[in-house]
């Protein structure tokens, strides 16, 4: 079963055939910003097991100068994958259809979260990057 996705207004829809790999979800104020939430929510992909289904030319993309970059809906925000140099990265957990056979496995940056979030004492944290 392919893992699909879509924007919040489904103009732009995808499939990956393969596996979600390294679900994290980052807490540094850049991640607040790109994903406009509390953390970003976020699993490595390969670049040749995903394909755009419908809507790709409503794509727009932002990259910063470290070479990451996003790509979203120009028509709803939906902030749908990251690239790396301007190739496919990974995709947002939260425009998924389907619960893929994956969970957030860490939650890296928490020593630059919001003042505002509460993170769960039960998950697993480090202050900066885990590497
Ligand atoms: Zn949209
Ligand atoms: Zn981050």
């Amino acid at each position: 079963m392919p893992i699909t996705g879509e924007c919040f207004c489904g103009s732009i829809k995808y499939q990956i055939i393969g596996n979600l790999k390294d679900a994290r979800s980052c807490h540094c104020s850049r991640c607040r910003k790109a994903f406009s939430s509390q953390a970003s929510a976020y699993a490595l992909v390969e670049p040749n097991e995903f394909n755009w289904l419908q809507g790709s030319e409503k794509l727009t993309s932002y990259e910063s100068e470290a070479g990451f970059g996003l790509q979203f809906c120009s028509r709803c925000g939906s902030t749908l994958c990251g690239t790396y140099n301007g190739e496919l990265h990974g995709i947002t957990l939260g425009c998924l259809n389907e619960s893929p056979e994956i969970e957030i496995g860490y939650h890296i940056y928490v020593g630059s979260k919001a003042a505002w979030e509460v993170i769960p004492e039960s998950v697993k944290t480090f202050k900066e990057g885990c590497q």
